[in-house]
């Protein structure tokens, strides 16, 4: 197919996912290179790339929404590839971009271990009835943007990613062509019920399922039989953030300061669709194949149109004073755990953590009582500081760590932060 003629088809296509998505353009400005063999790279995908060039003007759309019987092979591929925007203002060239292999037969996805069928065995998983079985029958060809409709034979099972609270996460291969690579987490939907989190985890897939950023881990579509519910998942090929920072202690001043852009960026995104995320903690943050941040867990996110909410949730260290003092918390919840993050990530340790308990950590956080280390940056140590604020309003907001001092230094676009 001519270049013209392909040009023309995707500027066709994304036109049609704006209205789709609800997002506006946005500039690209990349911050991680390819860094494995399932990045890009390959002759064959030189194509790809020049077509999600195209894209990248465009929201990010849903490769799994029914295709209109005339789109060509071609535009799925370029559909399914990793075309990103940011919430950045900045002019929008030059882009580049990082095209993310996501499908294709030649992904080594791994050898299935039978979990599904030995758990179905052991007899794991009841059947539901009544209402919250209602709530439960979760189905994205359903939803208000209807998906395909999907069922757990049209997936070749890979590799285990790891275990949830509810069910197993697989790496997954959808069989029809393009062969989408994905991450399909299980649910049993009876030990939902027993832990009365139903109408959480709908609020979760609710709200995951209408966002889309590069920092967002992207819900595709979801189905449910009469045990379980699926969820498939954007594919995070370098797994938990925790499980490095266990590894290395703690990361150095370029690795935190591109983390924390990256999850400003994603939490302003939040914030302009009324989404508090409210539980931001390096166990609910994934790394995507090029080693990128992806927030991804929302299962204490509310959508807070205006409203102030009283709950008290989330996990002890990064709670702000508000909520421990059982105040009315905002969106300005997640600039408090922003600056905690900031401070692990450096430090290896949350800033509030005191090991005689609950009450000693609550009294810390009430005073806002910490002590940077001396080896952290007199940059960094400004912009924790501006976070932590016991007011919620003299929280430094999401634009302005953007262009933090700490931030802008390690920039990828900056020749001497390479
Ligand atoms: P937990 O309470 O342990 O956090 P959970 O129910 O929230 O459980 P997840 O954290 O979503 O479950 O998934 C369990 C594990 O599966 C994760 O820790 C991660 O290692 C892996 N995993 C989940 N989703 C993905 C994904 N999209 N890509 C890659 N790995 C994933
Ligand atoms: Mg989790």
């Amino acid at each position: 197919m001519s270049q013209t003629a392909l040009a023309s088809i995707v500027r066709g296509v994304a036109s049609m996912d704006i209205s789709q998505d609800d997002i506006k353009p946005k500039p690209f400005i990349p911050t991680h290179k390819p860094t494995n063999s399932q990045g890009s790279g390959s002759t064959s995908h030189n194509r790809q790339a020049s077509v999600s060039k195209l894209l990248t003007k465009y929201a990010k759309p849903n490769p799994f929404q029914p295709a209109p019987s005339n789109q060509s092979n071609a535009v799925r591929l370029a559909l399914a590839s990793n075309t990103h925007q940011t919430q950045q203002t900045a002019p929008p060239s030059p882009v580049k971009v990082t095209v993310t292999k996501l499908f294709g037969d030649e992904i080594d996805i791994g050898k299935y271990d039978g979990g599904f069928e030995a758990e179905s065995a052991e007899g794991r998983g009841e059947f539901v009835h009544g209402e919250a079985a209602k709530a439960l029958a979760l189905d994205s060809s359903q939803a208000p943007r209807p998906t395909s409709s999907w069922h757990l034979s049209q997936f070749d099972i890979g590799r285990p990613l790891g275990k949830g609270k509810f069910g197993r996460v697989y790496m997954v291969r959808t069989k029809s062509e393009p062969k989408y690579i994905l991450a399909l987490k299980c649910l049993y939907k009876s030990e939902i019920i027993q832990s009365k989190v139903e109408k959480q985890i709908r609020r979760e897939i609710e709200i995951q399922q209408n966002l889309r950023h590069p920092h967002v881990l992207r819900l595709y579509g979801y189905f449910h039989d009469e045990k379980r519910i699926f969820l498939m998942l954007e594919f995070a090929g370098k797994g938990e953030l925790y499980k490095q920072l266990s590894k290395y202690g703690k990361f150095s001043d370029k690795r935190s300061s591109r983390y924390i852009a990256q999850m400003a960026d994603a939490l302003a995104y939040l914030h302009s669709k009324h989404v508090i995320h409210r539980d931001i903690k390096p166990e609910n943050l994934l790394l995507g194949i090029n080693g990128e941040l992806k927030i991804g867990d929302f299962g204490w996110s509310v959508h807070a149109p205006g409203n102030r909410r009283k709950t008290l949730c989330g996990t002890l260290d990064y709670l702000p004073p508000e909520m421990v003092e059982g105040k009315e918390h905002t969106e300005k919840v997640d600039h408090w755990a922003l600056g905690v993050l900031t401070f692990e990530f450096l430090c290896g340790v949350p800033p509030f953590e005191d090991l005689r308990g609950y009450n000693a950590t609550y009294k810390k956080i009430s005073k806002v009582e910490f002590q940077i280390p001396d080896h952290v940056s007199a940059e960094a140590k400004d912009l924790i500081k501006k976070l932590l604020q016991h007011d919620p309003e003299k929280r430094m907001p999401l634009s302005e760590v953007a262009s933090h001092p700490w931030i802008v230094k390690y920039k990828k676009d900056r020749p001497s932060s390479q």
